[in-house]
């Protein structure tokens, strides 16, 4: 079934957001088996965006809408799409009670574009929204089923997750069940994974592979099509222990959002150990990423920043002279860093990162050199020379996540 997406928003058009949510709905409507055609953007006006519904619904089955269902007088998808399939807005009750309990709570008086945002078309679903107040709709005539959903991506990826996918999935036809599984690998790029596995690849059709590069960490997404969910499952475990006979010392996880961070702390969780960290060059960031999982505090109680030589000393007790010795950016000094670390906090692991994020050289190394130390409380301290590229930012972000790879050795 062929499907579209139209992004609604002057700001779009004018470069201030990134559409994210054109490519969140293309992957997930793929996922669900849908063929993503075309992915529009269109500004907060009502003509043009007459004009693309006119044009989506000639090629287009199901035509998914993004932004525009706020409060304000710009927000018109609802207003224009209802004009469309000539039907009436009507109050949904339940997402009316939501806006006025969250209107109660602020004290605000209700006003008529608050109400708005609980309009929904009249004969067709109403989506709610666990994030927010706007309600979506799916709404289906002979020539097409519309999708309306808020901008926010906050609210428009559980809205779509979980309410609007399950109606979505009923569109298809029934016959053709597809099924997904998301293999995360960290340590190898994008086109190493796809050479390695060239052949598994090109020679398949059912399942499919599809990689995907994010920032040091590559997905593969393998999709079944079946007639039953366990086929489909029988067929995944064949492809994926093909895949494992490959590049299985690069696998991780799975799932889509289990980055590497949330599998290193679920791992450290289990076995119920506990880390810390001196940063150097990071200057907090690994803290920062562990800090982004939730349930952290089981496994980190707290680290050191250390970005000047100085702060290695008073901090982490480190002598000046085996800096003057050997340079900040040294084994030397990336082992004294994690196991300073790891006493003053009495943690099982500690991880200790110096180097040069760039964009100039230290003590004669190029941007991109960085040690990475591993204290650990039963089997001793080392050190290892990573060389990594690009700018500063990656640089920086490529030390967290060999960080967090050792973490798990
Ligand atoms: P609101 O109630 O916030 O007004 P809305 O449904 O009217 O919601 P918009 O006004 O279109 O949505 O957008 C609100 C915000 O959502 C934008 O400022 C932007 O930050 C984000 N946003 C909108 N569209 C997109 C998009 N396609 N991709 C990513 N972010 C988006
Ligand atoms: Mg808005």
């Amino acid at each position: 079934m062929k499907a579209e997406i139209i992004a609604v928003g002057t700001e779009l058009l004018l470069g201030q957001v990134v559409n994210t949510n054109a490519t969140f709905l293309s992957e997930e409507l793929a996922a669900l088996g849908f063929e993503v055609y075309y992915q529009t953007v269109v500004g907060d006006n009502p003509a043009r965006l007459e004009e693309l519904l006119q044009l989506a619904e000639t090629r287009s089955q199901l035509i998914v809408l993004c932004g525009g269902l706020g409060p304000t007088d710009d927000d018109l998808t609802r207003d224009v799409v209802a004009k469309h399939v000539k039907e009436a807005l009507i109050t949904d009750e339940e997402a009316m009670a939501k806006i006025e309990q969250h209107i109660n709570r602020a004290g605000h008086p209700m006003t008529a574009n608050n109400r708005r945002q609980a309009l929904s078309i009249e004969h067709g679903r109403v989506i709610q929204n666990p994030n927010g107040l706007a309600a979506g709709t799916l709404y289906q005539n002979d020539q097409a089923s519309f999708l309306l959903l808020p901008g926010p991506p906050g609210e428009l990826i559980p809205m779509f997750r979980q309410n609007a996918r399950p109606l979505l999935a009923e569109l298809l036809p029934q016959q053709e069940l597809l099924s997904s599984r998301v293999m995360r690998f960290f340590g190898i790029g994008e086109s190493r994974l796809v050479t390695e596995l060239a052949d598994l690849i090109e020679g398949q059709t059912n399942p499919t592979i599809a990689p995907y590069a994010q920032p040091n960490e590559v997905t593969l997404r393998l999709t079944a099509k079946a007639a039953t969910e366990a086929e489909a499952q029988t067929m995944l475990d064949h492809i994926e222990h093909q895949v494992m006979l490959t590049v299985g010392d690069y696998f991780y996880g799975y799932g889509d959002d289990n980055s590497l961070v949330a599998e290193t702390v679920k791992e450290l969780r289990a076995v119920g150990l506990t880390v810390t960290s001196a940063e150097s060059l990071t200057a907090g960031l690994f803290q920062s990423t562990l800090g982004s999982v939730p349930g952290v505090s089981e496994v980190y109680k707290g680290g050191f920043i250390t970005y000047s030589n100085q702060a290695k000393q008073d901090l982490l007790g480190i002598p000046a002279e085996l800096i003057a010795k050997h340079g900040a950016v040294s084994r030397e000094v990336a082992m004294a860093m994690a196991e300073e670390a790891r006493l003053a906090m009495d943690s099982d692991y500690s991880i200790s990162f110096t180097g040069v994020a760039g964009p100039d050289e230290l003590e004669g190394h190029p941007a991109g050199t960085v040690w990475i130390g591993v204290a650990s409380k039963d089997s001793g301290v080392y050190a290892k020379l990573f060389q990594f590229n690009r700018d500063r930012q990656y640089i920086r972000h490529s030390a967290v996540m060999a960080g967090l790879d050792l973490l798990r050795k």
